[in-house]
């Protein structure tokens, strides 16, 4: 398993990391198979969308907001529900097919990492399997 740093600087924000994940692909030097990516955190989390223009990630941001508000009736004492909630709709992981050496990926899709509750150090695993 591979693993690399993700250093947040502000609260929210969604960081392009396509080309740390193809970097980790060719040290692996798979070729035909599969990449998992797993975010081991609880306020933070990984997409894959539209990076071509750098106002869709903004949108899904600003939208997020006004879904899961930062305050709130909430239990948790942390003060960071908003950031839980925001984490859990996204998900922690993404599977990326491998093919030839690289991502499958679409035209204009890109692989984010998503901070809800920055800014912070954040780390990102990764592991390719082969299809042999
Ligand atoms: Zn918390």
């Amino acid at each position: 398993m591979d693993q690399f740093i993700v250093k947040t600087h502000s609260r929210f924000g969604m960081i392009d990391i396509t080309g740390e994940i193809r970097s980790v692909l060719k040290k692996s030097g798979v070729e035909n198979g599969a990449c998992y990516i797993f975010v081991p955190h609880t306020t933070a989390a990984v997409t894959i969308n539209e990076n071509a223009d750098p106002d869709v990630p903004k949108d899904i941001l600003m939208e997020m907001d006004r879904m899961v508000p930062l305050y709130d009736d909430y239990r948790h004492t942390e003060g960071n529900s908003a950031a839980h909630i925001k984490a859990s709709l996204f998900g922690p992981s993404e599977v990326v097919l491998v093919e030839d050496g690289n991502l499958v990926l679409g035209t204009w899709q890109s692989i984010f990492f998503c901070e809800f509750d920055g800014p912070r150090t954040r780390k990102v695993m990764v592991r390719f399997i082969s299809a042999g």
